[in-house]
């Protein structure tokens, strides 16, 4: 396995319950590596971008609204498998479907409200990773 990056968000409901640390406690346990960082205000425009593949489902604008409701922190992950391997310990976005010990299990209070995205795949990751990060900001 190789190691590569995934691209993370610590959504809203993280910022506002004060959880972010407790997070990347998880993450890090994990055994993924936090290599670039960023706590940002995602305007309406940014978030609309990044959730454009969902443009069409009925919680787009929900979705939008929470997105923006709350600083953010933007994440680079670095680790073997790191792409999977983050999804894994997020759990399923539902959070009553998540697995014990995942991210969504331990914190999350609702299936939009869910802490925590992660890329599902390498080619996500780069695309993702390229609409938050310079560069310079990743130091792995
Ligand atoms: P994931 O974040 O697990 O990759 P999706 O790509 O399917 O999940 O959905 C993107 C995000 O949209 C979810 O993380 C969640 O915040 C929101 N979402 C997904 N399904 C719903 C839903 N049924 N109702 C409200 N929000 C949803």
């Amino acid at each position: 396995m190789a190691t590569e990056r995934t691209f993370s968000i610590l959504k809203p409901d993280a910022t506002k319950r004060n959880i972010t640390g407790a997070v990347n406690a998880v993450i890090e346990k994990a055994a993924l590596r936090i290599v670039g960082q960023r706590r940002i205000q995602m305007s309406r425009a940014q978030a609309e971008t990044f959730y454009e593949i969902h443009k069409e489902r009925p919680f787009f604008g929900e979705l939008v609204t929470f997105m923006t409701s709350g600083p953010v922190v933007v994440q680079v992950l670095e680790g073997e498998n790191a792409v999977a391997r983050y999804r894994e310990v997020m759990g399923a976005t539902n959070p009553a479907q998540a697995a014990e010990g995942t991210i969504r299990k331990t914190f999350s209070e609702s299936v939009g409200e869910n802490t925590v995205h992660g890329s599902d795949s390498a080619e996500n990751a780069k695309i993702e990773i390229a609409q938050f990060f310079e560069d310079g900001d990743i130091v792995g």
